[in-house]
């Protein structure tokens, strides 16, 4: 499941900003936010959501409306980063 952003709980300190490897979070307005169509959960990337680990304040939480299947999230990151995962 991708992940989002509890905006009551951020506290918009910009450390998750950098450090997705989907370049899938981004600031607008001081607002941080994670677009679910570009979160793979660090698959291939880190053993587990990098941003959840990194997150001072853990604001950052499963998003029950993406669910969707580990297959989907591997084709994700294979369509986002083909170099790294080359399909055969
Ligand atoms: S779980 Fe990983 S891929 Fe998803 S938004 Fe966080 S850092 Fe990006
Ligand atoms: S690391 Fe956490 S508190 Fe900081 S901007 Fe990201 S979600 Fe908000």
């Amino acid at each position: 499941m991708a992940k989002r952003i509890n905006q009551d709980r951020c506290i918009q300190c910009g450390v998750c900003l950098e450090e997705c490897p989907n370049n899938g979070i981004s600031e607008v307005d001081g607002e941080y936010r994670i677009d679910s169509g570009l979160c793979t959960e660090c698959f291939g990337f880190y053993k587990t959501s990098h941003c959840v680990d990194i997150c001072p304040v853990e604001a950052i939480e499963t998003d029950p409306d993406q669910e969707v299947e580990e297959d989907l999230l591997i084709g994700r990151s294979a369509d986002l980063h083909p170099e790294r995962f080359p399909r055969s």
